[in-house]
């Protein structure tokens, strides 16, 4: 008589077939079971044919990598457990010892330090290259680079860079290129095809963290490709190191990828009314945001993203930073962040609460950009929360500190 516990564990149960509801189910596994040996032996965990264990992808992770590579405009997708995993995989992947990447100076911090650390100790060169200046990007590849990240708009400076003139630099060079596409999000512009133009990246990473996600709870990337062969290495690479994603943090993203347009669409509309009523606000000596006319980069926004504006889309991410004039100490930008009650302090961004974080750029970058004033910056990420409440809070917290 076999034991109830037996019994239970191998209930022989399944239930019907065609389910259908609008999000896919929930499938949780490390163990993969096969019907027999032949059918284990067989399966070949590089291609979506089969499932072979948990970490190589199991129907959740399947589908929403589908999805991403779609709304990306990719053929080929792999989720990693963050924005920065997607970065380091598409790093050890591509790079080995003797090789150089070269990283735009306002990129994701992160990507930088990882240069600075492993990819140095791995006998990998960097260098940090002008992202406003195509001439002097041109001047830093030589024959071991291998890697060349974009980054568009910038991390906390927000410049939009000449990014058809990048990539088209990277192609006539032969180096594979690769793009922080976090704030676009898929959605501002296609990387695959930038402005229409037929020219596009080779690899997209996207921090799935922000705006997939949508509500600051969970950590995810993915990197899109267009082209097997590389998406063959990075998923070799992804293997080797064992950077699957859990299926609860997929299905989380699932269910908010829906409203990913409309989401997207409403921050940078909050966004922009903020960003013009901060540039008449006398303390703060200027406001980087690539859609502002004036904004850093603007006519390569315009030339990447104008389309998608048109179509009255969202064209940015609800981001925005300002330079709060010298005359007032870092001290009284601390005071200014404090005082805000609907910004949250906090770093990432997409999710529904606002947030607002102050950065002391001299830490941060080789020297001063030209094209920014002197001063104190201020990040702001819009949340879902009415812009007349979030600009009445910036208002009060700018009567009380500066
Ligand atoms: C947040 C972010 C990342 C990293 O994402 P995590 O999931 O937090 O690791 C990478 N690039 C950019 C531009 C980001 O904003």
């Amino acid at each position: 008589m076999t034991d109830p516990i037996t019994r239970l564990i191998h209930h022989p149960y399944t239930p019907p077939e065609g389910f259908s509801a609008p999000q896919p189910g929930v499938f949780k596994a490390s163990t993969v079971i096969f019907p027999n040996v032949a059918a284990m032996r067989a399966r070949d965990w590089r291609d979506k044919s089969g499932y072979t264990y948990g970490l190589h992808g199991t129907p959740t992770t399947f589908v929403l990598e589908e999805r991403v590579a779609a709304l990306e405009g990719g053929l080929q997708c792999v989720l990693v457990p963050s924005g920065l995993a997607a970065i380091a995989n598409v790093a050890l992947a591509l790079l080995k010892t003797g090789d150089e990447v070269l990283i735009p100076d306002n990129a994701y911090g992160p990507n930088k330090a990882l240069a600075e650390g492993e990819l140095a100790a791995f006998g990998i060169t960097h260098q940090f290259y002008d992202p406003m200046d195509a001439a002097d990007l041109a001047a830093r590849i030589g024959g071991r680079t291998k890697l060349v990240w974009l980054e568009a708009a910038g991390s906390v400076t927000m410049e939009f860079p000449d990014l058809i003139a990048q990539v088209r630099l990277c192609r006539e060079r032969g180096v594979v290129s690769a793009l922080d596409n976090t704030w676009g999000a898929g959605l501002a512009f296609n990387p695959f095809d930038l402005g229409g133009s037929g020219i596009g990246v080779d690899v997209s990473v996207h921090a799935l963290t922000k705006y997939p996600s949508g509500g600051g709870d969970v950590l995810m990337g993915s990197i899109t490709m267009r082209d097997e062969a590389l998406h063959l290495k990075i998923k070799l690479t992804h293997m080797r190191l064992g950077l699957g994603v859990g299926a609860n943090d997929a299905e989380a993203v699932l269910r908010a990828l829906p409203s990913i347009g409309l989401r997207y669409r409403a921050q940078d509309q909050a966004a922009r009314m903020l960003a013009r009523w901060c540039a008449a606000q006398p303390p703060f000596a200027q406001v980087l945001h690539p859609a502002l006319p004036n904004g850093p980069g603007h006519a390569h926004w315009q030339q990447v993203c104008g389309a998608a504006d048109a179509r009255g889309d969202g064209a940015a991410a609800g981001l925005f930073s300002v330079v709060v004039d010298q005359r007032f100490s870092a001290t009284q930008v601390d005071a200014f962040c404090d005082a805000l009650q609907w910004f949250k302090l906090g770093y990432s961004w997409g999710g529904p609460m606002s947030l607002v974080v102050p950065y002391d750029l001299t830490s941060m970058r080789a020297g001063w950009p030209t094209h920014l004033q002197r001063g104190t910056l201020v990040r702001f990420s819009l949340g879902l929360e009415p812009v007349a409440d979030l600009q009445a809070d910036l208002a009060q917290a700018l009567a009380r500190a500066l």
